[in-house]
């Protein structure tokens, strides 16, 4: 292996996917995950070390031993509705999580990081799609949380010389296409793995969260990213950052949006039953429409996603949620 890349979060759902990513390019993933939401079953491209990213002791005894060129920053807690009644668990964690791993990246000479960032960093978007360089107004503590550790990285590169890059993620969504991983989230917030529990007819029933927005069919739209096409860009990242210190920032997302029903309507078609709805009041926070202008992604990094129909999307879901 050429090069080791330390991934806080790599038991989880995106990080795990990006591990083989990694592996898959000879480049050795080493997991770094407390397991409080990632599984263990979900390490099989490299070594396996437990910690938590707000104890610095432990990072930079981890950090000694596999010597990283660079971490990929997964490890944050992620539920929007959460951070609204326990605003504190999202600051503890990700924000000030997030300075103990960059203050022993410092400690111990490590110079590049690719970070975990979101489209709810902007908040409610003035224009769509939404460009890389649209104003961030998050509108939720989860978006402030990220976007805290955006500015703290943009200080740390300039100070400290870091190189640093933020990937804003729209919705990820869809498993591995080898069956090998998926998305497992305890609890499940999510609307396509609730859509496909409803459809397996393990939840009565799904519940739209509002059908009376100002959209096609009156429910929220959203850029649906397949997992394996976020994992590549990471691994496509890692190329930017050797052009010197600073941030760079890219959305990631298809740049074309479905809508709830879309995607309830996909997956009755996908999984072959039928799929009770039931209209629900809105959820707070959630913004009309989301679609991301990727074009920055495309043109620096090269990126194509390859998983972009919804088809494509829903069906490794599906085909990972039935084993
Ligand atoms: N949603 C829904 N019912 C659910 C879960 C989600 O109608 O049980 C909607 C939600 O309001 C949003 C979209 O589906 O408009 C995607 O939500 P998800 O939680 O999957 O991702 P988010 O957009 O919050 O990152």
């Amino acid at each position: 292996m050429s090069r080791t890349i330390l991934v806080t979060g790599g038991a989880g759902y995106i990080g795990s996917h990006t591990c083989k990513s990694l592996h898959a390019r000879g480049i050795e993933p080493v997991c770094y995950d407390n397991l409080v939401y990632g599984h263990r079953e979900f390490v099989q491209w490299g070594p396996f070390e437990e910690g938590d990213i707000t104890d610095i002791d432990r990072l930079c005894e981890v950090f000694e031993k596999y010597q990283p060129d660079a971490l990929m920053h997964f490890a944050a807690y992620a539920y929007v509705g959460e951070s609204v009644t326990d605003p504190m668990r999202y600051y503890h964690n990700n924000v000030h999580g997030s300075m103990t791993l960059l203050n022993a990246m410092r400690q111990c000479g490590i110079k590049q990081i690719i970070f975990s960032s979101t489209c709810a960093t902007y908040g409610a978007p003035k224009t769509i799609p939404i460009p890389d360089d649209h104003m961030q107004e998050p509108v939720n503590p989860y978006g402030r949380s990220k976007l805290v550790i955006e500015h703290m990285l943009r200080d740390y590169a300039t100070a400290y010389g870091i190189h640093a890059c933020s990937l804003r993620y729209f919705n990820a969504a869809g498993s591995d296409p080898d069956g090998e991983l998926g998305e497992w989230h305890e609890p499940e917030t999510h609307l396509i793995p609730n859509v496909l529990l409803a459809a397996a007819g393990k939840r009565a029933s799904i519940t739209v969260f509002g059908n009376d927005y100002d959209t096609q069919d009156g429910t929220c739209v959203r850029d649906y990213i397949h997992v394996t096409d976020l994992a590549e860009a990471h691994v496509l990242a890692l190329d930017a950052l050797a052009a010197g210190p600073g941030l760079k920032t890219y959305n990631l997302g298809n740049e074309r949006g479905y809508s709830v029903k879309d995607i309830i309507d996909a997956a009755r078609e996908i999984c072959g039953g039928d799929i009770p709805v039931e209209i629900g009041p809105r959820r707070a926070g959630d913004p009309p429409v989301l679609i991301a202008d990727a074009g920055k992604a495309k043109s620096e990094l090269s990126w194509q996603p390859k998983y972009d129909s919804l088809d494509a999307i829903i069906r490794t879901a599906w085909n990972w949620f039935k084993k």
